[in-house]
């Protein structure tokens, strides 16, 4: 049965940590954490996390770009795990659009991210996987590897007033 996890949140020390590789791909501990980040992220309705959101410093992600209450606008794509990822820009094209985090509750900040990149990871059968993503799936990817390497998305912020309350940034998209 997998457990709703506590989300760390911005200030605990383990989401400012370098994550470490994965190597027992098979480990039963393994596979509860990532039903547990799975379960947990439907739980609160986010489009991805990564492993040291629920303090564990391993470099794990889950990319589940859809429409929930939280980002009403995103495009469907099925949760896709991932292990040890890395990605590599396939131009310098970047883009500013809002994202939040789980971690940091309550504001909204616009973010320069690579509009498409070419990604690798190993899936959870321990198959290495190349695909490509664009635009939001693509932010959603560079947003949650950031944590795997201890950055957080105000890290990347050009102007603090990029940044804005939650409240304020639903009024906006309601607009759009
Ligand atoms: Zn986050």
């Amino acid at each position: 049965m997998a457990t709703l996890r506590a989300i760390a949140q911005l200030g605990a020390p383990v989401l400012r940590q370098q994550a470490a590789v994965i190597t027992a791909l098979d480990s039963p501990a393994l596979q509860e954490l990532l039903d547990d980040m799975l379960f947990t992220l439907e739980q609160s309705s986010g489009v991805g996390i990564a492993a040291p959101q629920v303090a564990e410093a391993q470099r794990a992600i889950i990319v589940a770009s859809r429409p929930t209450i939280r980002y009403p606008n995103a495009p469907e794509m099925p949760a896709t795990v991932m292990l040890n990822p890395s990605f590599t820009p396939m131009s310098n094209d970047r883009h500013k659009d809002w994202e939040g985090c789980l971690s940091i509750p309550g504001i909204r900040a616009l973010v320069p991210r690579y509009t498409a990149i070419q990604v690798r990871y190993t899936d959870m059968t321990g198959a290495l996987q190349h695909t490509e993503l664009t635009d939001f799936p693509a932010r959603v990817f560079q947003h949650e590897y950031d944590h795997l390497e201890g950055m957080v998305y105000l890290d990347r912020v050009e102007h603090n007033r990029d940044i804005i309350s939650e409240t304020e940034f639903f009024k906006l998209i309601a607009a759009r």
